[in-house]
């Protein structure tokens, strides 16, 4: 069975035909190389030289011609290999994921129970995900363009969507929060929640999307 290789999110598709689209990253069917399949260069090199096993020898011949003098990568783009080589982008953004359920709940039990000590810790928790957010989203852009080349398939839109979504609520309820501490005792606290419902939200689409590109299925 052929094998077709997405040239966006490197998923591997197995049948007769690359897939319409791509299931993990939405790139269209042109995106697809065969992979596994005997180059056709290297026939007249078989014929000329039986002696030499084609199998093994083939294989040789690709990783001798695979290695394309690497450019020596200096300062800020070293580091930004550095970057994606060690998953600095998915080992980041657990830090809001992790966070921001916490914070939502523990607004929703402030403003169910009426506990002003339970929003200020929601507050609290808050400022560690905006903190953490600038690192997070430098290195989820150097990935997407160092891994996936800057591809805009629908899956990179939405995740950038859901990104800007999630700083700029989470910058709304801070920056509102300090405006009125008492939000949550206020008529206008249904709106501070939505807001925080969505923050939620987005931040749980960007990384199911996240995963999806990680893991493939
Ligand atoms: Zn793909």
């Amino acid at each position: 069975m052929k094998q077709w290789q997405c040239s966006i999110c490197k998923y591997i598709h197995k049948g007769e035909n690359p897939p319409e689209k791509c299931p993990v990253c939405n790139a269209d069917a042109s995106k697809f190389v065969e992979i596994n399949k005997a180059p056709t260069l290297e026939k007249p090199v078989k014929k000329e030289s039986p002696a030499i096993k084609p199998g093994p020898d083939e294989s040789e011949k690709k990783e001798v011609l695979k290695p394309a003098p690497a450019i020596k990568e200096t300062g800020l783009k070293k580091i930004e290999s550095l970057l994606v080589k060690h998953h600095a982008h998915p080992v980041l953004v657990h830090t809001p994921n992790g966070i921001l359920p916490a914070a939502v709940i523990l607004l929703l039990l402030a403003w169910i129970f009426d506990y002003a000590l339970l929003s200020k810790v929601a507050f609290i928790n808050l400022i560690f995900v905006i903190l953490s957010l600038p690192f997070v989203i430098l290195t989820g852009i150097i990935e997407w363009k160092k891994k996936y080349n800057g591809a805009l398939t629908l899956i990179f839109k939405l995740k950038i969507l859901a990104a800007t979504v999630t700083s700029v609520s989470c910058v709304i309820s801070l920056v509102w929060f300090l405006i009125d501490p008492k939000i949550l005792s206020s008529p206008k606290a249904l709106i501070f929640i939505f807001i925080n419902i969505i923050m939620l939200i987005a931040a749980g689409i960007a990384g199911h999307i996240g995963g999806k590109l990680v893991f493939k299925d």
